[in-house]
């Protein structure tokens, strides 16, 4: 076996890799760029190299320093994670070409399947089911628009180097195509540098289905079942799971012989994943092909109990796969959320910062069954602008798929982020939804479920009941440190427009209360005031809910639900009724910059009248453009920058009269 590999990756896939690594006795080199000198990952690795600058093109992508770093160490592999160089034809063959081991496929292999023209040609002589369309390029909008109406509308407009969700587009018309098929081609030529187009049948309310491939050097194929990622924004994943709710054993076994017979067109030698676009109806069309380890392999490892980074380190080393197809089976159900830093109540603005607070769930087994956070941050560290926004991803096991939910919305309540903007309520939101259950779900279910975008779940009864017993709770904890002789049992507990009279008494470790003719007991109190979390236990079920004091009472949350609540004296509270309503606070006249980023456009101009909703500029951030837009009517006082500035987080950008 390899004594030591170099991992040219960085966060949480470069952990994921050493820990593997470390299980096999195999020693680790990690290279980092300027903004990753601090990370984990470099903390962890038995040696690290400094490669260059924070942007991934000073860095990261640079093969030639790379290629240095394995000189200087003596590193006889490289894995490439996922990202960066690993799907580069060109640099699997220069390590080739230097006599270093690429931890993945052979060079041919990814270039059969790096392009989406090619792949598409090369699965359709493996027989292998793809979406009707066009497999060629386009020359123009004319050609495009021919095309369209040869296949029907809706369609959908693809860079065939695209990758990541970039260079997509749906059209529905020819409007859309005249429109799209100039964007596509412009987008594909500025992330990709390659301007070929091409255009398939949209599959309406469709499901991402994919297979796991594993292969070696010896001509042995099997994959690794299925996992579903249907819960998607903007054509990226954000929840995966496996296996997937949609499919049959007949459907399983015919998407999975497809795969492998792919991979076997390719000679596959390495984890890979052939990615499908199914309908509900269970047809299903070949997408693309990953030669890499994916972002949501975890899924699979835990119904398989294979692990895939030892799998891809062994077949690069030579050995023969050590299982046949007819030795996998499915065990159980896993889901995994990607928790990103974004902030989903503000339309999933990219937020970056510190992580101030960062406090994961326990791993391994718990009540029900088994929970895994691949992470690459600790508790100070900063998420910044140059990668991807992810900060790590939460897994979850159990028999069932209820039970992986159950898991799962478990583990969402015990993981505590704070000092950015994180989607954590957003995933606990899908957790909690009955049409996320049922499995009915389709790549449009976030926009179908939150049109308006995420304001967060409304209260359960069950919910109200805990946070009014959380409040209820913590009043009493702080009454009785600052003025004990107030104690009493009767307290009026106010939370939106619900109000209730209670009756509170203390128990060993908690509190009964009494109430709507039923007792709630509320024990195993893990709380002590100024603290951002409180866990216990009510009526035997174990919860954690973040708390915040207010003004006036606290604000708490309970997954993907916030209220206020207040608890008064049957006194305070009569009083509190006659007082008028709050008017909404006033929103700033300012649009500020939310994030350190490049201003791309600037769209308004002085004197000019902007309607609430309109675009007021674009900011690039995150290897993203964020559009930020009016929050009111108004008319434009200042414009403090233009396009190419750079600006900070909290930078006044445009100023309203
Ligand atoms: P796909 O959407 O094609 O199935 P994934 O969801 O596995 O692919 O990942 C999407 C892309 O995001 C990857 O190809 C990679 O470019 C990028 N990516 C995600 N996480 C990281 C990371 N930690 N480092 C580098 N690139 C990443
Ligand atoms: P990427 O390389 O960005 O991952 P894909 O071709 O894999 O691009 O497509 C990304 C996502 O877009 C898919 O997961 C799927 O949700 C959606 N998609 C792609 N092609 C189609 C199609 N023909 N019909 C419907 N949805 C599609
Ligand atoms: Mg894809």
């Amino acid at each position: 076996m390899f004594s030591k590999i170099l991992i040219a990756n960085r966060g949480e896939i470069a952990v994921r890799i050493i820990k593997t690594c470390r299980r096999m006795g195999i020693k680790t080199v990690v290279v980092y760029s300027e903004a990753d000198a601090d990370s984990m990952a470099v903390e962890m690795a038995d040696e690290t190299v400094f490669i260059g600058g924070a942007p991934a093109s000073e860095s990261y992508l640079v093969a030639d320093k790379i290629i240095a770093a394995v000189r200087e160490t003596g590193a006889e592999a490289i894995h490439p994670g996922f990202g960066f160089l690993s799907e580069s034809a060109a640099f699997a063959r220069r390590c080739a070409e230097e006599k270093i081991v690429f931890i993945g496929p052979n060079p041919h292999a990814i270039e059969a399947m790096g392009d989406k023209i090619e792949s598409k040609k090369f699965a359709a002589r493996a027989n292998v089911s793809v979406v009707p369309g066009h497999v060629g390029e386009i020359d123009d909008t004319a050609h495009a628009i021919r095309i369209s109406e040869e296949i029907g509308y809706p369609v959908m407009i693809k860079a065939s180097a695209g990758g990541g969700g970039k260079g997509i587009r749906v059209a529905w018309n020819q409007k859309d195509v005249e429109e799209g098929f100039p964007a596509v081609r412009a987008e594909a030529k500025s992330s990709f540098g390659d301007d070929r187009i091409f255009i398939e049948k949209f599959i309406e309310s469709p499901r991402h289905v994919e297979i796991q491939v594993l292969g070696d050097k010896h001509g042995n194929v099997v994959h690794l079942f299925e996992r579903e990622c249907s819960i998607q924004r903007r054509n990226q994943k954000v929840i995966e799971e496996a296996p997937s709710p949609l499919l049959d054993e007949a459907t399983r076994k015919a998407m999975g012989d497809q795969a492998v017979a792919l991979a076997r067109a390719v000679n596959y030698d390495s984890a890979g994943t052939v990615e499908f676009v199914a309908g509900q109806d269970r047809s299903f069309f070949f997408l693309e092909m990953n030669t890499r380890l994916q972002v949501e392999h975890p899924v699979t490892e835990l119904i398989t109990g294979v692990d895939l980074v030892e799998q891809m380190i062994r077949s690069a080393y030579g050995e023969a796969l050590p299982f046949r197809q007819e030795d996998l089976k499915i065990n159980g159900w896993a889901m995994e959320s990607r928790i990103y830093a974004e902030d989903p109540y503000r339309g999933f603005l990219p937020s970056i910062g510190r992580l101030v607070r960062y406090s994961p769930p326990r791993e391994g087994e718990v009540a029900g069954g088994i929970v895994r956070n691949d992470a690459g941050v600790r508790e100070g560290d900063e998420i910044s602008m140059f990668y991807d926004p992810m900060i790590s991803k939460l897994s979850t096991w159990a028999e069932t798929r209820d039970g992986a939910i159950d898991v799962m919305g478990r583990a969402l309540e015990d993981f505590h982020i704070e000092g950015l903007g994180q989607n954590i309520p957003f995933l606990a939101a899908v957790m909690d939804q009955p049409r996320f259950r049922s499995g009915k779900i389709s790549t449009n279910y976030i926009k179908d479920e939150f049109p308006e975008g995420f304001q967060g779940l409304p209260p359960t009864n069950g919910q109200r009941d805990l946070m009014n017993a959380v409040a209820l709770a913590m009043h009493r904890a702080l009454l009785a440190r600052a003025a004990p002789d107030q104690l009493r049992s009767d307290w009026i507990v106010i939370s939106g427009h619900d109000e209730q009279a209670v009756n509170v008494a203390a128990i060993d470790g908690g509190l009964t209360i009494k109430g709507e003719g039923r007792t709630l007991r509320l024990e195993d109190i893990h709380w002590r005031p100024g603290q951002p979390v409180f866990r216990g236990n009510l009526d035997g079920r174990d919860f954690t809910v973040a708390v915040k004091p207010a003004a006036e009472g606290f604000v708490i949350r309970c997954r993907a639900t916030t209220l206020h609540v207040l608890v008064l004296s049957p006194r305070s509270a009569e009083l509190h009724r006659k007082l008028p309503p709050k008017k909404a606070a006033d929103t700033s006249k300012m649009v500020l910059s939310p994030m350190p980023g490049l201003v791309v456009s600037i769209d308004v101009a002085e004197g000019q009248s902007v309607r609430s909703g309109e675009i007021v500029a674009v900011l690039e951030a995150m290897k993203m453009q964020n559009i930020l837009r009016a929050e009111r009517d108004g008319v434009v006082k200042a414009v403090s920058v233009k396009s190419g500035d750079s600006v900070a987080a909290d930078e006044v950008l445009v100023e309203f009269a």
